[in-house]
């Protein structure tokens, strides 16, 4: 058997009621079933129940009107469609009729049992249509929705590997730079070395060949003199065979930072007395503790060749009879060590290179050397935990300036 199509119509007028029942009754099959809800109460709370397939309003309603039934049912989710039963054909009815939320609308008193039928049935199959369409509309939502997240984690994921990739570049980039620096500083220490080599070299040869002719007591003196001459030249060679030995232990990051403890005046007094043999004529140093307190706790080799470099470019680049100053302090958990001279200086253009290995300052390459001491004690002092500063002037001396962190327990 065929389901009755349910009929809900919401009129106040009961004459209105026996003419659509009459006017449905005369529909061929009398397939359909009307209700009567004649208030907008009523109306509202059977549309709440859902069990009619169709709504017929009046658009008079008491005190409201069918387009505001209309428009409350709809935003409480009613499904059914609306048929508006208004008492005039006209576009502007019509078009308030759609906008509230109707399918159709039927001038009263004028439909007839084929026009009730039409309106009901194509009412019924347009909210089928519309039903449809809008769970496709849903489905298509959820459907971009999950698009729109698999792309944005595609896109996070492509993000991912463009930074993996970036990183990877700048790695194999710095690694390039690196293998680049290096190449250079080999080349570099290939002709410094054949350079500085040279001279000391030379001197050896040919002090040797005098000491060789200097046979007799009365030379005695001139062959000491050359003997003095082979110790100078050889220990000028060792000092820039260790410069490159350091250089390259640093390269490969081979030097370590071994503190132990120690007295940092005592220490100080004996680099101070090792130094003395390489002074020039004249020249002295001057050492001054400014603490009370002693105990230090560093690497004591580290600290040896920072001080050692320093002190020799103080007296390298001092005249002969100048005092080169060293000062050491130790307060609030650091340890402050100074050496000044009153040598030739820096010019200021040529301070911003002064670290970089095998930087020579324009007013230095009459005097030997092979650029590397200061990076060198630069880097010994970044290993040690500390800082390095420096100030000069050209013409009246220079003052390097160290603070290591001290964590001895004085
Ligand atoms: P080197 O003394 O072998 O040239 P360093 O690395 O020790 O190498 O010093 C680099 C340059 O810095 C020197 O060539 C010199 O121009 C300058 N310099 C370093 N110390 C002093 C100083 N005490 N007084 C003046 N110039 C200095």
């Amino acid at each position: 058997m065929v389901e009755k199509i349910k009929v809900l119509l919401i009129d106040d007028d009961e004459d209105d009621y026996i003419i659509t029942r009459d006017v449905m009754d005369d529909i061929p099959g009398r397939n359909y079933v009307l209700d009567w809800a004649p208030s907008f109460e009523q109306a509202l709370d059977l549309i709440r129940e859902g069990r009619h397939d169709v709504y017929l309003v009046d658009f008079y309603l008491g005190a409201k009107n069918g387009l505001e039934l209309i428009a409350e049912a709809v935003a409480g989710g009613a499904k059914s469609p609306f048929i508006l039963l208004t008492g005039q054909s006209d576009r502007e009815t019509d078009e308030k009729a759609m906008r509230a939320g109707a399918l159709d609308y039927l001038v009263k008193g004028t439909f007839n049992p084929f026009d009730l039928e039409r309106s009901i049935r194509y009412s019924i199959e347009h909210a089928k249509s519309l039903a449809e369409i809008q769970m496709l509309n849903a489905q298509l939502e959820q459907r971009v929705e999950e698009r729109t997240q698999e792309l944005a984690e595609a896109i996070r994921k492509l993000e991912d590997t463009n930074r993996s990739l970036y990183e990877a570049q700048q790695e194999i980039h710095k690694a390039l730079q690196k293998e680049k620096e290096l190449h250079e500083l080999k080349s570099r220490f290939v002709t410094i070395a054949s350079h500085e080599f040279r001279t000391p070299l030379s001197t050896v040869l040919s002090s040797a060949s005098l000491i060789g002719k200097y046979t007799t007591l009365e030379t005695d003196d001139k062959r000491q003199k050359h003997v003095a001459r082979i110790k100078s030249a050889v220990s000028n060679l060792t000092n820039i065979l260790n410069d490159f030995l350091s250089i390259s232990r640093l390269e490969e990051g081979k030097i370590y930072n071994v503190p132990s403890a120690f007295d940092l005046c005592a220490f100080s007094g004996e680099v101070v007395e090792e130094m003395q043999g390489n002074l020039k004529p004249g020249q002295q140093i001057s050492y001054q503790h400014g603490s009370n307190l002693y105990t230090v706790n560093l690497d004591k080799q580290l600290l040896k060749n920072i001080l050692l470099n320093l002190l020799s470019n103080g007296s390298k680049y001092s005249e002969e009879g100048k005092t080169i100053y060293l000062r050491t302090g130790l307060a609030n958990g650091m340890a402050t060590l100074t050496v000044q001279d009153e040598g030739i200086g820096i010019p200021k253009a040529d301070q911003a290179h002064l670290f970089t290995p095998f930087f020579r300052a324009k007013n230095a390459t009459n005097i030997q050397g092979t650029g590397l001491g200061l990076n060198i004690v630069k880097k010994y002092v970044e290993v040690m935990g500390g800082q390095l500063t420096y100030q000069s002037e050209v013409g009246q001396g220079t003052t390097f300036t160290i603070h290591i962190p001290n964590t001895a327990e004085v």
